[in-house]
């Protein structure tokens, strides 16, 4: 964080200072939360859905913070006063990048339908290897995260990366327009909210805000592999940089092989060299990831042989994403619950395909937000994960009852088996009777099914 005084929050914010002295300085961070003020921060209070930050003024105020960003006053502490925080937020954030911009700060922004977090927190660690990285934790990628991400940068900071989420046309440009990425990066258009945007061509529109806002010096990664992504090019007029598998892809993996715990090795070939990776990540799908960060990080001016290092030095930072954990009993459990559409949930699988195992059991809850199509996602997704070869497909909830028609439908060779369960609690049941040593289970569904805890319980068995 810079220091910033209250005028200037003011003056940025457009808001009014209400019982304070302009020249206090924020001398710590920005934060919406006010069990973790620290002395020295600015608390944004923020309405919620359950919580309205401005209730917690005085708890702020008592735990050292300067002074609230807030839409009403406190006699507890000072106040810039504006008619909507998380636009002031948005308009802080912006001042300070803009400043931070023009001192040689590198911004590289994300975004796709799956793999933000994953590609996001690789990147951070190959960045984190060459200079100052700001990176945030988790998935901060809205107009709340994205801003406190960039509140977070100070005038030490080389390198910014951002998560960049959307749910509707216009959000990534509105992102874009609080810090405006140097480099860009487009992992994959895929059915992710498909039930908010419409249509996959709708999903493609808005992802390409991203390299429509980058400059002409700029730099626009572009998986190849995806021809939604590769078809943005047109859009920007930044240089393009290709990754993929193929042939003419700038940014390329060749001889791409997968460990028996699923994790991908490659020759990463790049500005005419070719560096070995031996990804720490699991799921074929890092490899696409490792690509896209691989590109970033060289347009960020890393060579080709560190990138490759880090690369395959980078462990997993973001939770419940392919967290792989052996049990004392030999079973190992693989947590994946903390998202799923159809893409990421197949990813998923293929991963889950190729772990060394006696049998291979998939727990899945429904996809959320799919729109009308979604009993047929349902189903599809069921029977492919039978043609993966998946020895036992567990459905949990009445949502994911497509998942285990599809499974059945698929014809399963004798072993094979699929079965719906009505909740968590007979997910939990059934594993504690089938579950040997050498079985991998995996646990995956949408975020609000919360079967992050089922993983828990599981892992807490063995
Ligand atoms: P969110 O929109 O929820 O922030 P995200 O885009 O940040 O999601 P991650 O959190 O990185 O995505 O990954 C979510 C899930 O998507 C992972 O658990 C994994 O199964 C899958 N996944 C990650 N990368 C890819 C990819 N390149 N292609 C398909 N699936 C992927
Ligand atoms: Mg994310």
């Amino acid at each position: 964080m810079i220091r910033l005084t209250l005028a200037e929050v003011a003056d940025l914010t457009g808001g009014t200072l209400t019982g304070g002295d302009p020249a206090t300085a924020v001398t710590g961070a920005v934060t919406l939360d006010s069990r973790t003020v620290a002395p020295g921060d600015l608390f944004v209070a923020v309405a919620g859905e359950r919580v309205d930050g401005h209730d917690f003024l005085g708890a702020a105020a008592a735990a050292g913070a300067v002074a609230a960003l807030g839409s009403r006053t406190d006699p507890a502490l000072p106040c810039v006063v504006v008619d909507d925080p998380v636009v002031a937020l948005g308009r802080l954030a912006a001042g300070v990048h803009a400043r931070l911009a023009g001192s040689g700060l590198i911004t590289i922004g994300l975004t796709g339908s799956s793999g933000k977090t994953s590609t996001k927190d690789l990147l951070g660690q190959v960045l984190g290897a060459a200079g100052e990285t700001v990176s945030p934790p988790g998935s901060y990628n809205n107009d709340i995260g994205l801003p406190l991400t960039v509140l977070s940068a100070g005038e030490t900071t080389r390198y910014l990366v951002l998560e960049m989420g959307a749910r509707g046309v216009g959000h990534i440009a509105r992102l874009c327009g609080v810090a405006r990425p140097d480099i860009g990066v487009v992992l994959n258009v895929g059915s992710a909210h498909l039930g908010e945007f419409g249509s996959a061509d709708v999903i493609a529109q808005a992802k390409g805000e991203l390299v429509e806002a980058l400059p002409e010096g700029g730099t626009a990664v572009l998986n190849a592999d995806d021809p939604r992504v590769l078809g943005m090019a047109p859009r920007t007029r930044a240089r393009v940089v290709t990754t993929g598998r193929g042939p003419t892809a700038d940014v390329r993996a060749v001889d791409v092989t997968l460990d028996g715990s699923a994790r991908g090795r490659f020759t990463l070939v790049a500005g005419g060299e070719e560096h070995p990776v031996a990804l720490q990540v699991v799921g074929e799908h890092q490899v696409a990831n490792a690509l896209s960060a691989a590109a970033a990080a060289l347009a960020a001016g890393l060579a080709p042989a560190d990138v490759a290092a880090a690369l395959s030095a980078a462990g997993p930072r973001s939770r419940w994403r392919m967290e792989v954990e052996r049990r004392a009993d030999g079973v190992t459990v693989v947590n994946d619950a903390y998202n799923a559409n159809p893409e990421s949930m197949r990813a998923a699988l293929a991963a889950l395909a190729g772990l060394t195992a006696t049998r291979r059991i998939a727990v899945l809850g429904a996809m959320a937000e799919l729109g009308p199509g979604a009993t047929a996602e349902h189903e599809r997704l069921g029977r492919d994960a039978a043609a993966a070869g998946i020895d036992l497909v567990v459905a949990v909830g009445p949502d994911a009852v497509g998942i285990a028609d599809g499974a059945a439908a698929a014809g399963r060779r004798p072993g094979e088996e699929s079965v719906l369960v009505p909740d968590r609690a007979a997910a939990r049941q059934l594993m504690s009777e089938v579950l040997r040593p050498g079985d991998v289970v995996l646990v995956k569904a949408s975020r609000s099914y919360g079967l992050e805890l089922l993983a828990a319980d599981l892992l807490e068995e063995g």
